[in-house]
């Protein structure tokens, strides 16, 4: 197991003060295995990205646990934090979070320059050739489509080596032809080097690239599908229109 929450639970807003608290992760128990593509789905504000961020040390439980390679995240101070996420984590996010005003390959090294790591020529040059980079590492983000963009925010993410990559909507704005390139870049990363790669998506077709699938209703995980097709993954979600829709019907 690589990374997991215990009784995991993020409540938004005032102590004090009722009725501004929102409840967006719920007591979530979860594991993440080593070498596996997670992908977690559920509707907007149902707490993915809160669940991310509490995984990845960027926000701090309200209470339970996260442990990531033995860990205690939730137990962390500052400085301990930024150590994790600089040696364990990989983020990626829906809008690629480059610096404008570098190069493509300087986006790329960031991160191990700011943490005064040595970087492997061999491993970069094989992160280049597998994102398709090669021609492109010269321009800044702005020379760049959001497909490449998002290719070198996925290069910059496992240039590290992280134990773990998480990746919130990482396809949410990019076109089909492009979501396919930088999925299939986590794919292999997956096959190819044992990569531990958790990732929130709206697509199911994206979520179908994934082993496991994860659902997420109000803060809970109501799914767990182990390598589920495609049109399995539908089907979750055509099941739940129905609910819905029955609910209302009782309602009215
Ligand atoms: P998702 O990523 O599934 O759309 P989020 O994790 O962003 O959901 O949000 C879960 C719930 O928590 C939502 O009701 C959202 O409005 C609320 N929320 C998220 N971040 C904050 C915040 N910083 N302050 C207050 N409420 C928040
Ligand atoms: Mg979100």
């Amino acid at each position: 197991m690589v990374a997991s929450a215990s009784d995991l639970t993020k409540i938004y807003g005032d102590a004090k003060d009722h009725d501004s608290q929102v409840v967006a992760l719920d007591h979530v128990n979860v594991d993440f295995l080593r070498g596996q593509m997670t992908a977690i789905m559920g509707p907007s504000g149902s707490g993915k990205s809160t669940l991310m961020h509490c995984m990845a040390g960027l926000d701090r439980p309200t209470s339970g646990t996260v442990v990531v390679e033995g860990l205690e995240v939730s137990a962390m101070n500052q400085r301990q934090l930024t150590k994790l996420r600089r040696e364990q984590i990989g983020f990626i996010f829906q809008s690629f979070n480059l610096v404008p005003t570098l190069s493509a390959e300087e986006n790329i090294l960031l991160p191990l320059q700011i943490a005064k790591r040595p970087i492997d020529r061999d491993w970069f040059d094989k992160v280049v050739e597998v994102t398709g980079l090669r021609s492109r590492l010269g321009h800044r983000p702005s020379q760049l489509s959001g497909g490449q963009q998002q290719r070198v925010a996925c290069a910059r993410a496992i240039m590290a080596r992280p134990s773990v990559i998480f990746a919130d909507e990482p396809t949410g704005n990019l076109d089909s032809h492009s979501s396919r390139e930088v999925l299939g870049f986590l794919k292999d990363s997956v096959r190819d080097y044992g990569q531990t790669i958790v990732m929130v998506t709206h697509d199911p077709r994206a979520a179908s690239y994934a082993d496991r699938v994860l659902v997420l209703a109000d803060g809970r995980i109501t799914r767990d599908l182990r390598n589920p097709s495609y049109d399995e993954i539908l089907a979750v979600f055509a099941d739940e229109g129905e609910e819905d829709a029955e609910s209302e019907e009782r309602a009215a």
